[in-house]
Formats: structure tokens, sequence, C-alpha cells
């Protein structure tokens, strides 16, 4: 990645102490640059922050003044840490233990002279406590002190001379040790710091209103979105100042009331139309920094609404570089990527909190209090993204609210059995901890899954569970879902649920076919080189990959496009009589119904067997139909619209006994579910490799015995050809004519490899176990209808509803637009099970895999009440 244009450091001008925005002063002298730290963004210690400084440096060395002027540099850590300057210096620490829930200060060197004289306790005299007679270096050194003193930091004085310490546990470390001259600084105001700034502000004020201007007609309206935070304070006044009139400010419902009170004097729309935190979050549970699903329902959705009200905007926003290191690359303008009515505008991105606060100050622009008293940032008052040290300012501010979130976490950790430290020490704020948090997780010997997710406490869980046997979700250290998803990239911002029709690919998958371009690109079976051998050997052992997947070593296994290829083969293989009949059922695709419907040409019938009320397949009229005697029978093993798996085992029974062909359409079941052809005792198996994570255009043809005709000729399915005729190749070459799909099938072959690895019985038992969540939910919403059978044995994770009054498209479509879901709707080419179901316009079809999480099935349930309250 490019570097991006940030400034790194600062400039302070030593003949008037002030900070500076540009490198010099407007009393003309140039400034001393001073380094920060990443993401280098700055700030001017308020209200609250100077009052604690003031009070912990009093607690230690009693009274000491502080400057007009400090300024803190946020840096990392495990919760607040910044860097404080004073006086162009760094003068120190200021730090939050999420675990002791306490403030320290930690002085440097460099703030000795400011302190030095004033300092009536925390010296501590090293020349009592060394053995005098020595000599030794006493800088980056440890020792024991003779007498108890408080942990924390001290000033350090060894003879003549002073540095800083950390004193912890009776042991002192001792940083450099120095000649320290006191200083007696000016000590301007931040009004004076304004005033050697105007230049700048002023170059700032006139880059941003060009801007404002260059872009407030780039659609038909324009308006600023509002947070109620001081860069979007900056930005509403800078747009005012362009003529941009129009304001929005969402209210997610869990505002601080000070935010609210602000917002509405500042005379911007607010909108409330979001969703409700407190009931989704009770499906969801508690929203992450990796995981804001809150921002979604309370900010985007409300946004999308207003923004299809208001039309195509323009939108100026307050985003900066600075905020976090993410965002340093960000352009001037950026199309909203979850709203393509909206094309963001941020004018101050390029400025630091520094220059907004002196902006706002110079322009006299009312600020949020809240930054006053103490926070940070501005936003709810549970947002993930908070420090821990700001809710614990809250949890004394704002005890109500508080309360109330306190309740839930505690409730939460009680539900799933994490460790108390969830709650209390804010680790609820990741979904996968960051090193930092995994540290301080491994210093206090509190389990972490691989995945960096906490573990839960598998006694408590258990006995939560005890109550509710039916849904045994798998909790992240039996199914590792989340390592498993960073194996798809394409899960991002959208949640995935139409792997029925084709389900995505991981990344060994498409690593494999980079590495077949790269290193051996040839043609299979042809030829003796080492490209072909190479590629060769690996197409021919997917094949027995995939066969040995399905128990089906003993038969033919062949390389189709998809289950419709491999159908039809066997419809068009098979040699046909006049009077021969065929046996389907209701359930089927219409990929196994329309070849053998193609059959009536050549005089053979078709019987479709029906199901009953709880949709399972009537196997009573199978018997009967398969006893009047017929040649095949053709049957799904999983329905791709309702989910229902029939008993094929059972079929074959029959199917045997009146000597009838098992033709099993898999093309649903072999992804979510052990199969094994020989157990089934079927002839034919068709399915799909896009289905089961493999490359698109593949599919796979397994045969019992390969007793039917090919259907194409050519080329690398012969073993030898004569003028007058020829010899097809023996096994599954015969019946792939031509170059096939190569690095699809290799793909294929480590898709199943990737499975394998999982296990399919884990799979099923996870898939099973999200479905029976799904359909729970979902049957408590007034309004919607489920068509799925209740055993979760007879189903898989496939998902029909419908809701009252709305059209399946709507809903589809509501879903993706308003939730980021991404669902199928219509008929699913299953359109005579529709009819048989009264369905005219068909259903939604949610439909899951091994990647799809708990969270994205409570969010299709949050997303589906939202919708049936909102209609
Ligand atoms: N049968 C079933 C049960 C299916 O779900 C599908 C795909 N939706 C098909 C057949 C057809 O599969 P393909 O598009 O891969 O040919």
């Amino acid at each position: 990645m490019q570097e991006p244009a940030v400034k790194k450091s600062l400039f302070w001008c030593d003949a008037c102490n002030v900070p500076l925005i540009g490198r010099r002063c407007g009393c003309g002298t140039e400034g001393r640059t001073i380094p920060l730290l990443e993401p280098f963004d700055l700030r001017p210690a308020l209200h609250a922050d100077r009052d604690l400084i003031g009070r912990l440096l009093n607690d230690r060395f009693g009274d000491i003044p502080l400057p007009n002027i400090i300024l803190l540099n946020k840096t990392g850590g495990r919760d607040r840490s910044d860097l404080i300057l004073m006086n162009g210096e760094r003068f120190g620490w200021l730090i939050f233990d999420p675990v002791t829930r306490q403030f320290s200060l930690e002085i440097s060197p460099e703030a000795l002279p400011y302190i030095l004289q004033y300092a009536a306790n925390g010296v501590v005299n090293l020349d009592e406590h060394l053995d005098q007679s020595k000599k030794i270096r006493i800088g980056g050194k440890k020792f024991p002190l003779k007498t108890a003193e408080s942990n924390g930091t001290v000033i350090v004085k060894y003879r003549s001379r002073f540095g800083t310490g950390v004193i912890r546990d009776g042991h002192i470390r001792v940083k450099e040790l120095a000649l320290v001259t006191p200083i007696t600084p000016k000590n301007p105001d931040w009004k004076e710091a304004i005033q050697k700034n105007q230049y700048h502000l002023k170059l700032l004020e006139r880059d941003a209103l060009r801007i404002i201007k260059k872009h407030r007609e780039d659609r038909p309206t324009a308006n600023v979105s509002f947070s109620g935070g001081k860069d979007s304070a900056a930005v509403l006044h800078l747009a005012r100042k362009a003529g941009v009139e129009q304001a929005f400010f969402i209210d997610t419902g869990i505002e601080l009331p000070e935010t609210v009170e602000y917002v509405e004097s500042c005379g911007v729309d607010i909108i409330r139309k979001g969703g409700d935190f407190f009931s989704a979050v009770e499906k969801a549970g508690p929203p992450g920094k990796d995981h804001r699903w809150c921002c979604k329902l309370l900010k985007l959705h409300p946004l999308r609404i207003y923004l299809s009200e208001v039309g195509s905007s323009v939108t100026f926003q307050g985003n900066r570089w600075y905020e976090s290191w993410n965002r340093a690359d960000l352009d001037e303008t950026s199309q909203n990527p979850a709203n393509p009515l909206q094309l963001n505008v941020s004018p101050i991105r390029s400025w630091r909190a520094f220059e907004v606060f002196l902006y706002l100050w110079w322009q006299k622009i009312p600020i949020n209090p809240l930054y006053e008293m103490g926070l940070e940032r501005i936003g709810c008052y549970l947002c993930p993204a908070m420090l821990e040290s700001e809710y614990e300012l809250l949890r004394s501010t704002h005890t109500d609210l508080t309360d109330r979130w306190d309740a839930f976490l505690k409730q939460w950790t009680g539900k799933t059995g994490y460790p108390d430290e969830y709650h209390q020490w804010g680790l609820w704020r990741w979904k996968a901890l960051p090193p930092k948090m995994r540290e301080l997780c491994r210093e206090y010997e509190i389990p972490v899954n691989n995945d960096f997710t906490l573990r839960h406490n598998a006694v408590k869980k258990r006995k939560v569970q005890s109550e509710t046997p039916a849904v045994h979700i798998m909790r992240e250290e039996a199914f590792p879902v989340e390592t498993i998803r960073r194996d798809y990239p394409i899960l991002g911002d959208a949640i995935y649920l139409d792997s029925a029709a084709l389900s995505l690919s991981p990344e060994p998958v498409l690593d494999a076919a980079i590495e077949f371009e790269h290193r051996y690109r040839a043609n299979v079976g042809r030829g003796i080189h080492r490209f072909t051998q190479i590629a060769s050997q690996r197409y021919w052992h997917a094949h027995e990959k995939v066969a040995r997947f399905i128990g089906g070593g003993n038969g033919t296994t062949v390389f189709t496009k998809n289950t419709t290829e491999s159908i039809n083969m066997v419809a068009h293989g098979l040699s046909w009589q006049p009077g021969d009949r065929v046996i389907t059922t209701i359930l089927e695709h219409h990929s196994n119904l329309l070849p053998w419907r193609a059959l009536a040409t050549q005089g053979v019938t078709l019987s479709v067997i029906g199901i009953r009320p709880d949709f399972t397949l009537d196997l009573a009229a199978l018997e009967e139909e398969i006893k009047k005697g017929a040649r095949l029978v053709a049957v799904t093993h999983a329905s791709n619209a309702i989910g229902v798996i029939t008993p094929i085992a059972e079929i074959a029974e029959l199917c045997k006994r009146y000597n009838t062909l098992l033709l099993v359409d898999a093309a649903q079941s072999v992804p979510h579910m052990p199969v094994n052809v020989t157990d089934l005792g079927c002839d034919f198996c068709c399915f799909s490799g896009h289905k089961m994570l493999g490359p698109t255009g593949t599919g796979i043809l397994w045969m019992k015995e390969p007793i039917i005709r090919p259907m194409i000729l050519g080329g690398g399915m012969i073993e030898e050809v004569h003028a007058d005729s020829y010899m097809p190749a023996a096994g599954y070459q015969q019946y792939e004519a031509g170059t096939p799909n190569i690095t699809g099938g290799i793909g294929l072959g480590v898709a199943v490899e990737y499975l394998e690895k999982i296990g399919m019985e884990t799979i099923r038992r996870y898939e099973e176990a999200l479905t029976t969540r799904l359909i729970k939910g979902l049957s408590r919403i007034e309004g919607v209808s489920i068509y799925a059978p209740s055993d979760p044995a007879s189903r898989i994770g496939v998902i029909s509803f419908t809701i009252e009054g709305l059209h399946p498209h709507e809903i589809a479509e509501r879903l993706d637009e308003n939730f980021d879901i991404l669902v199928r709707s219509g008929y699913h080419c299953c359109q005579p099970l529709m009819e048989y179901l009264g369905l005219s316009e068909g259903t939604v079809r949610a439909s899951l895999a091994l990647y799809t999480t708990e969270m994205e099935i409570d969010l299709l349930i949050a997303a589906v009440q939202e919708i049936v309250r909102s209609s």
C-alpha cells in the first residue's frame, strides 16, 4: 500500500510556546518538529482531561501547575493511551487499565524541568536505597527499594542528577538520569494559539470551501451528514458558508441525551426511523468493533429510507484520515458502497482533531458538551468502538443508560457462558480479539480459541443449555466458523444466504486454479510432456477424490458441467422402449423433470408423486407406482425449494425389489450432509460442483455401472478409432469427449478435500442447528409462513418462507437493500411444486452453508421482523 500523505509530526513555536498547524508561526518563527505516534492524531486536552491529568499529578507529586495548552496524541493500547504534550515536550503518558479500571500517568524525563521545582512528593532518592561505595550505572536498570513505596511513576534523584522511574512491587526501574535545569515557560492560552495559527486556519477553510463548492452540484441535492461530533460540526459550518443548508442526523435511539439536544440546537433534521436496538441485541448479541451489525440496522437502514425520499445526493461528512489508520487513504469523494444514491465528500479529511478544535473555537461554533465532560468520540452510549475508559466515565454520568446495558451484558455473559471479563473488561467489544487483548487474556489465563474468540465456559454453558436441549448450536470451539470464513474473502458486508443456488469457493480452491495457470497449464490425456502429465494426473486424481467422497469408488465418476447435464446424460443415454415408465416427484427441480418429460416422444410415460401435508414425500404412493412397473425412478435427495430430505435408502429398497433403476438428484444433499452412494443403493447420482464449494461449470454423474451410451462423441473418449468403427475408452473417459473443464475438475478435487477435512457429519450438525434456529425465529413472527418439515432430521438448510401481503421479490429486494442480506425469491426452478403448494408467487428462500453464522441467522430474523413491522 502506498504511504498516505498524513503528517507525522507537529510543529511547535518555542518563542510563543504554541503548537502550529503549519511550519511557521504567526510571529514569524519557524517551528520545531515534534514526532507523533500513529495514527498521528492530536487533540487539545479539554476540561475533564485537564482535571484528570491535574488530579493524577497531584496525587503523586503535590500541586503541579498545568499550562493552558495541553495536547493529547492518541495511540494504540489496551484502552486509552495518550501521549501528553506540554510546552512542546513529550510530558508523559495517560493510560487506562481495563482490568483495574484505573487511570495512571507516567511522566517522561522531558517533563522534569517543568515539575521538579513544584514536586513535594513522589521523589525517590536513590542515594538512600543503593550501596554508595560502588559506582554503578543507573539508567535503564531495575533496583530493589529499601523502604515501601507505592506503585507508579516517580521522580528519581541520584547524586546531583534527576530522572524518572516506575515503581512496581518494591522495585524501581529507572530511565535515563540527567542534570535538570528548571524552566518557567510562557503560558499562552488557546486564544493566542488561534491567533498565531490564523493564517493556516484560513488556508484550511479556503481549501475545504473549495472542495464543497466543487462538489455541491455533483448530485441534484446536497446535504451534510451530521453526527453530533466536532468533525461534522466543522463540516456543517463550512457547508453552510458554501450555501449548503440541508443537514441530517440519524438518531439511533441509543444516543446520549446531550448529543440529541446539541443536534436540535444546530437546526439539523433528525431522522428517527431506525430499528429497535434492544430487541435486536437479544437475538444478535452485542455488536463488536469487528462486527457492527448495529450500524446497518440503526444507521444505514434509516439512511437508505431517508435518501430514497431525498433522492440522489452529495453528502458532506466529517471523515478524517487521522481517525484511524484505516481511513488514512480516504479520498476527497467516495461512492457510498452501501448506497448508490449517495456520493460522499470529505472536505476536512486532511485535518487533525487539533485543527478541527482550533477552527471551531476560532469560528466560535458551539461543540457537543460531552467533549468537555471527557469523551473523545461522540456516538451511541454503548458503541463497541468507544473506549472502556469512556464507558467507565458514562457509568458515573449516565447511570440510567449504562445500567441497562450492563444488565444486558451480564445476562448475555451468563447465557453464553463467557468468562466475567467479557463484560467486566469490555472484551465484548470484539468478536475476534486483537493482539493486545489476546496478550491481556494470556496474562490472566483467560482461554481464547484459535480464531481469537473468547472461549465459552463449558460447564456454565451446559447448565444453561440443559433447559433447551432442542437448540444446540455448536459454539466456535466445536465448529470453527470464523476460521472457515477467513477462506472466503467475498464474505464482507453482505450476508450470503443463497448457497443452494451457488456456494462460495474457498481460497484453496481458487489457489488450485491459479497454480494450474501458473505452473502446469496443459491439456489432459494427450501427449506425454511434463505439464500434461501433471495436469492429467491431477484431473484424474480429482475424479478419484470425488468418488471416495461419496463412497463410490466401485462405480464410474464422470465430470460434467452441472447436475442438469448429468441428468440429461442419463435420460439420453439409456435406450427406451415405448411403454417404459419413469417415476419422479413433485419436489423436483425442473432439471429433474423436463429431461424425463421429453422422453414422451419415445413413448415413455411419466408419473409424478406428491408430498404429504408435512412436506415429506408420499412414500406409499411411490411404492404403489413402482409396483405397477417402472424403468426408472428419478428423485431428489433434498429439495432445493423447501429443504425436505427424501428417504433414498428406502426408495432404493423398493427399486431393487421391483427391478427399477434409481437416479438420485443429490445437488442439495452432497454439499451439506454425508452421502454414500453405496449405502444409498442408487444407480445414478447427479450433483453440482459449484454448490459444494467447487468452481462453476463443474458437475458430477456417478454411475454404479456405466450402462448409458455416451451423449457426445469425439476426441479423448475413445480407445481406438478406425475408418468405419471406434471403441470407446473404459471408465469415465468415454463420457468426457473433448477438452474438459480442467481447472474446474482440479478445483473440485480440492473442494472435496476441504469438505472432508472439516467433516460432513460436523457440517451437517452445524447447519442443522442453524436451520432450527432460523425456523424457530421466523415462526415467532406474525404474518410469516414457513414451508419446511418439522423434524430436523428431515430437512437441510434451505428455508422457504412468505410474508403475508408482500411479494417474495419485494422481500428479497428489501433484505438486500436495507439489510445486505442476499436471498433467493420466486419459484426456485420448482414451479410445479409451488403450484402444488398454492404459492402462486413462490417463496423467499434462505439457504445456508458451512460459512453461515448464528449471527447472520439472527440478523435475518431481525430483518424479517423489521420488514413485517414496517409494512
Ligand atoms: N437439482 C437440484 C435439486 C438443484 O438444486 C439444482 C440447482 N438449483 C439443480 C438440480 C440444477 O443444478 P445445475 O444448475 O447445477 O445444473
